[in-house]
């Protein structure tokens, strides 16, 4: 598709802001709006109901109905498998819609709605439908007259609050292992980013997904979100999002019933180069092709560089070579690689960011300003700070836009302990062609997942998730299903 044709459809589209609760897309009870804008140009693309505790007892009280009567929780493996299979299938077929409501709701630009994040979404839903026939339950090795039968049984009514970065691979990433499972679940998107959270809905419900058994409860967080950390009859809630409201949430659980609470949290990962590196080339392009990719919104983008100090000059250089390729452009045309920041929000944030690098003494080699500032949306060059050292902020916070921070190091056991240096642990890596200083480094890396010579490893087999304050859980691969499944044991007496 053309640019123009992407733009044509773009103001042609339909948006639909209503919530999906019980099969059926509904106002908030109040009545009350909020406007949907798109980063692109700040234009509003339409209103998103404002739902509130109010809709929150609704949803949880139509999963609730559909988990009792067993209507989806009932069915065999098979038979969830079937359906979630043909969900995955219906979303490869919307795909160019669910790709253009990404794009207008979020900024990224539209080859990778349609590459990474349609399919990663349809791929999720199809692994985890497949997976579900394929898991045994145990016997243990108890008494001889006795049998003692382990069993997973769904949680019941799960609660999965997103974040806007990913919108549809974050809801993914929880509604297909908790769906397959035989949970029902509402899911609350992001208040910035809703949109293509509700259109799954219903190509759910069109896959046969029964009504009730996924909701979808848009609002803002403190309203629709709390609502649910807080609700009585919510069995588990999987939260992704920021450190500071994944402490909440955990707090939530503990002030109400207890539910079983999941956190993936932020990040401020570690990429650590020396000078051995098998191939500069490679370690060049996956550090400014990682950190830049979704404008640098990723909770794993390796946003702290650490370069061995007898190569940096030679990766600077190479690094600088590449800037011009990720300057942003408009997210509809196929072309651009980097598109918008989500909002007006973020972009301040990102630009004080910048600042504070600046003003902390670290030295900006590339870019640092607001790009395609005629356009009416939210754009960043893509910014490089060399010079950076740890206690500064910009290598202490996670910025969650375009700034790669560049320290450097001469002994691998320091760069080490400066990448443990903070109170995130989601992802790291190291590059070195000496196969037992990958390993040490890698086992000393305090983080849910160390690449090596590598960092764009992703595949849904595989967990991902944090250690220390990015979080408890793991999303992804068959440990997932371990936050949504409860482990039953039945005795059972023979002879
Ligand atoms: P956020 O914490 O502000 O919001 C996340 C979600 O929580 C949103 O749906 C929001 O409405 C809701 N929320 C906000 N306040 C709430 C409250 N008081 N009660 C209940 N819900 C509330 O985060 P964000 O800005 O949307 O996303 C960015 C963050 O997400 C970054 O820190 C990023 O690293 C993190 N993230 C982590 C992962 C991971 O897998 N570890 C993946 C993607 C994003």
């Amino acid at each position: 598709m053309t640019t123009t044709s992407w733009h044509e459809r773009a103001s042609s589209l339909q948006i639909d802001g209503r919530a999906f609760i019980g099969g059926e897309r509904v106002w908030a009870k109040s009545e009350q709006q909020f406007e949907n804008l798109s980063p692109i140009d700040g234009r509003k693309l339409g209103m998103v109901a404002r739902c509130d505790g109010a809709d929150a007892d609704l949803a949880v009280a139509a999963a609730r109905a559909a988990f009792e009567d067993r209507r989806w929780a009932g069915k065999s493996p098979a038979q969830r498998k079937r359906t979630l299979i043909k969900f995955a299938d219906l979303v490869q077929k919307y795909g160019p819609e669910l790709a253009l409501l990404e794009t207008l709701d979020m900024g990224k630009p539209i080859k990778y709605s349609q590459s990474v994040d349609v399919g990663a979404t349809a791929n999720c839903l199809r692994w985890y439908g497949e997976a579900i026939d394929k898991i045994y339950d145990e016997i243990a090795p108890t008494a001889a007259n006795s049998l003692a039968l382990i069993t997973r049984e769904p949680v019941g009514v799960v609660a999965a609050i997103v974040p806007w970065n990913y919108p549809m691979i974050m809801a993914a990433w929880k509604i297909a292992p908790a769906l397959a499972a035989g949970n029902s679940v509402v899911l609350k998107p992001s208040e910035k980013s809703p949109l293509t959270a509700l259109r799954l809905a219903e190509i759910a419900l069109e896959a046969g997904l029964p009504p009730g058994v996924f909701n979808v409860l848009p609002g803002y967080g403190h309203e629709a979100g709390a609502a649910l950390g807080l609700h009585m009859d919510v069995d588990c809630i999987g939260f992704t999002g920021s450190t500071r409201i994944g402490k909440q949430i955990l707090q939530m659980a503990g002030q109400s019933n207890l539910k079983r609470a999941w956190t993936e949290l932020g990040g401020k990962s570690a990429n650590i180069v020396c000078a051995d590196c098998p191939d500069l080339d490679n370690a060049v392009e996956a550090a400014i092709g990682s950190i830049y990719f979704n404008q640098g919104e990723s909770c794993n983008a390796p946003s702290r560089l650490f370069v061995e100090e007898s190569i940096k000059e030679q990766f600077l250089e190479k690094a600088m070579a590449m800037m011009p390729a990720f300057q942003p452009g408009d997210p509809l045309d196929e072309n651009t690689v980097m598109g918008a920041i989500v909002d007006a929000t973020q972009l301040k944030t990102v630009m004080g960011y910048i600042e504070a690098g600046q003003s902390g003494g670290a030295k900006l080699l590339s870019g640092g300003r607001q790009a395609r500032t005629d356009t009416g949306g939210y754009y960043v060059e893509p910014t490089l700070f060399d010079q950076v050292d740890s206690s500064m902020t910009i290598a202490r916070e996670e910025i969650f836009g375009p700034v790669l921070s560049v320290l450097s190091f001469t002994d691998v056991k320091d760069a080490v302990k400066q990448a443990n240096a903070t109170p995130y642990g989601l992802q790291a890596a190291v590059w070195t062609a000496d196969i037992s200083k990958a390993i040490q480094t890698a086992r000393a890396l305090r983080a849910g997942t160390v690449h090596v010579n590598q960092y764009d490893g992703d595949d849904i087999t595989v967990p991902f998730g944090g250690y220390k304050q990015s979080g408890n859980g793991r999303d992804k691969s068959l440990h997932a299903f371990d936050k949504y499944t409860e482990l039953k044991t039945t005795w059972i007496q023979i002879g």
